[in-house]
């Protein structure tokens, strides 16, 4: 009994100790970089931003892979287990990662769910389109099973404000002898986060028309919202599914009745349902790039989330006929 008693001291202890105890570790070895592992492109990159090059930042995802049908493979889940920081975008997002973090045996790691603080967002299903689409594909379930959000909680700049903050805080209680650094290098970066919203908010101010249309999924609801602006999708949740000839037929009567002369594609996805809707209607296809994951080569270039976000406020200029 008293053993038993003893023993559940133990753990209780440990496992107290392990964010306490492993802080005074860091702090007494200050050349040791804090490892930190995120799932999505626009995490990765404001963690980088945060970092400096005071931390350890890695992309989970593989250049080039649609996010929202990545399952992570146990070389993955080796990398979290070794990490000290891992950041997800939220539960609809990356449904797998609670249960993940449950079977992971690592004491000093501490997750950290990004969308914490964040205003989230309904997600589009497909009876709210209107044609009551097949249930059809492969990533059917992601956005749907967790709650209903819509994940993409990034592409509004004042969400990516608060993760940044999120992010920061996480660093600086993982790493005291650095909090210092992170919070100013959060602070320079939210500043350039503001200066975009700014961009878009003037860009976006005095445009011909309202409303785009996309023949992806459905990314761009944070950012329509935020700017005023009507959306439309050919997918509601599934990357790589493929929209009804109802929904097709739909986009391509409401493309002429509103008389928009762009349709937009997005990427690491298979352009088809755009050019479909661009043949019918003499529309110019454009990308808008949901920062989800970025290709080798991009990755290799040094894209930023901001540069992303620019050219598609470009892009975006030209479809909303702005002046
Ligand atoms: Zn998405």
């Amino acid at each position: 009994m008293r053993r038993t008693g003893l023993l559940l001291l133990g753990i209780i202890l440990v496992a107290l100790c392990t964010a306490g105890c492993q802080k005074r570790e860091r702090a007494q070895v200050p050349s040791g970089k804090l490892k930190v592992v995120a799932t999505l492109f626009p995490l990765y990159d404001f963690a980088r931003n945060v970092a400096g090059d005071r931390a350890e930042v890695t992309l989970l995802l593989p250049p080039g892979m649609e996010a929202h049908s990545f399952e992570p493979k146990p070389a993955d889940i080796v990398r979290i287990s070794k990490a000290d920081l891992f950041l997800y975008t939220n539960r609809a997002m990356e449904p797998w990662a609670e249960e993940l973090v449950k079977g992971v045996d690592a004491k000093n790691l501490v997750v950290v769910d990004t969308s914490r603080g964040a205003r989230l967002l309904k997600a589009r299903d497909e009876d709210e389109h209107g044609h009551g689409g097949e249930k059809g594909g492969v990533a059917e379930g992601n956005h749907h099973d967790e709650g209903g959000i819509d994940p993409h909680i990034w592409l509004d700049f004042v969400n990516a404000r608060t993760m940044v903050d999120t992010i920061a805080a996480a660093f600086a209680a993982q790493d005291p002898a650095n909090r210092d650094a992170y919070l100013a290098n959060a602070a320079a970066y939210k500043a350039k986060l503001a200066a975009l919203d700014d961009r878009y908010r003037a860009g976006l101010a005095t445009c011909a028309k309202r409303v785009f249309l996309h023949g992806g999924h459905f990314a761009f609801g944070y950012l329509a919202q935020r700017y005023g602006l009507r959306y439309e999708s050919a997918l509601a949740v599934s990357a790589d599914a493929e929209p009804t000839p109802r929904k097709l037929a739909g986009l391509v009567r409401q493309m002429k009745a509103e008389g928009l002369r762009v349709v937009y594609t997005e990427e690491l996805i298979d352009p088809r349902t755009t050019e479909t809707i661009a043949r019918e209607t003499g529309a110019t296809i454009l990308t808008l790039h949901g920062a989800h994951n970025v290709s080798r080569d991009d990755l290799a270039k040094g894209a930023t989330f901001l540069d992303f976000m620019d050219r598609n406020l470009e892009n975006l200029r030209k479809g909303l006929q702005c002046r």
